[in-house]
């Protein structure tokens, strides 16, 4: 058996009920098979072994009271998972679906995302169960103070920087940052995402969507192509799909498509993002509002419908999972010949391998997503500078970090992938040398 198997083997015995974790493993491991061979050193250092165990999970109890005055009890976490690079870095997730698995899933896959920026950052990432959805302001805060006054001692500003997702956006960031400062008494950039008034940077809200199109733009402009005149599908409508959607409107494309969990909206003419914006950032609604706004637009229920929609090119940014098989032959079916995935691991396994199956672009999230990381470890630098860089410095330095990203994934794509064009393997390869290096470097640990 191939080391790369062995190790798969075992991961799947010890994480047998972790689904999520197994994907993106199985995933990366196997894309990793022609550096092995290359590398006996790895295998005999137990790299492998090493890389997918999480170097420390805190979990812990999140006790808070409700408006009615009830006591509520959630789970939180951290996992902390790699710190070869650089402190754990990545987001908090508040949703229902949050569980140890999906953390290990998300946290793992941030160890590469992070290293693709070309930034010192380590892999990290925590949550909660808590569902902010249908909660007041201060319901919210409350949860947070609560969960920040357990988390505050096992982060710091050089030892791990956590930030939003799914769920955790500014206001949660905000009462997250008040109650650390509060129990520690530091001024210090231990969170990410901040507000502009405390220490946040320009362009970080807008990053992680730039950054999607940014890469994919890099892509379109090697191939003689652009955003220009395309059908563009974007699922999702929180963060990164609302700046992913904006990005591509302004470099021409239309579009048609954007969703939350209970359905989709089509509009021919092409989304009116600000209303959208409203919709989501102001009003915290549902998507469905939009056709009242735009009657000649409709509304279907059901997420799923999305992928019906023919289309050039999908933004996926929802979630993990969001494209299965039967939605990835649709979209093929359809005519989309390209997909650049803004949410984390949005395609099933079989998802990915149909696109790729099929010769289509296809761009993962770890690569295409890095962007939102990538301005959170500039949002550190100008913390520890105590200086405050320009909305066209930060973008300007963004654009640059995603065609490096383009250029160390592709170099490796060639070097490394089933095609010039595997950027899956691209992507994967690229990451893992740079922290596979740095573990080396540092010995046993
Ligand atoms: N949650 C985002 C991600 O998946 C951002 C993490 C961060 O800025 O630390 O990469």
């Amino acid at each position: 058996m191939s080391y790369v198997d062995q190790v798969l083997a075992s991961v799947k015995e010890k994480n047998a009920h972790e689904p999520e974790f197994l994907q993106t493993t199985t995933e990366v491991l196997n894309s990793l098979r022609g550096v092995l061979e290359r590398h006996p050193e790895y295998q005999k250092a137990k790299l492998l072994e090493r890389l997918v165990e999480p170097e420390r999970i805190v979990s812990f109890r999140v006790p808070w009271v409700d408006d009615k005055g009830e006591y509520q009890i959630n789970r939180g976490y951290r996992v902390q998972f790699n710190s070869a690079i650089g402190p754990y870095k990545g987001g908090l997730r508040f949703h229902p679906s949050v569980n140890q698995g999906i953390l290990k899933f998300l946290g793992f896959e941030q160890i590469f995302k992070n290293s693709l920026t070309g930034l010192p950052i380590g892999g990290g990432k925590g949550g909660s169960d808590f569902d902010p959805k249908g909660k007041s302001d201060d319901e919210v805060m409350r949860f947070c103070q609560s969960f920040m006054t357990e988390l505050y001692r096992h982060i710091g500003p050089d030892c791990d920087v956590p930030a939003g997702d799914i769920g955790v956006g500014g206001r949660e960031i905000g009462y997250l940052y008040g109650q650390y400062k509060r129990i520690t008494g530091e001024y210090s950039g231990v969170l990410t995402g901040k507000g502009l008034t405390y220490g946040g940077s320009l362009a970080r809200t807008q990053a992680t969507g730039y950054g999607v199109v940014y890469l994919a733009n890099e892509i379109l402009t090697h191939k003689g192509k652009s955003f220009q005149g395309q059908k563009v599908v974007v699922s999702g409508s929180g963060n990164v799909a609302i700046y992913a959607a904006e990005k591509a409107i302004s470099l021409g494309a239309t579009v048609i498509a954007m969703c939350d969990s209970n359905g989709y909206i089509y509009d021919k003419d092409g989304v009116d993002i600000s209303v959208i914006q409203d919709i989501k950032e102001v009003r915290r609604a549902r998507i469905k509002e939009y056709i009242k706004a735009r009657p000649s637009a409709e509304y279907h229920e059901g997420f799923q419908g999305i992928w019906s929609v023919p289309c050039d090119i999908v933004l996926p940014c929802a979630t993990q999972n969001e494209i299965d098989l039967d939605a990835a032959k649709s979209l093929l079916k359809n005519g989309c010949w390209m997909v650049c995935e803004g949410a984390n691991m949005p395609s099933t396994l079989e998802a990915m391998d149909a696109f790729i199956e099929a010769g289509i672009l296809f761009v993962p999230s770890k690569a295409a997503n890095a962007g939102g990381v990538a301005v959170s470890a500039l949002e550190m630098s100008q913390n520890s500078l105590r200086l405050s860089w320009s909305f066209e410095d930060v973008d300007q330095r963004l654009q640059n970090i995603m065609k490096d990203i383009y250029k160390s994934m592709s170099s490796a794509a060639a070097e490394y992938g089933k095609t010039p064009e595997d950027y899956v393997s691209g992507a994967n390869v690229a990451a893992f040398l740079k922290v596979a290096n740095a573990m080396m470097a540092q010995g046993l640990v």
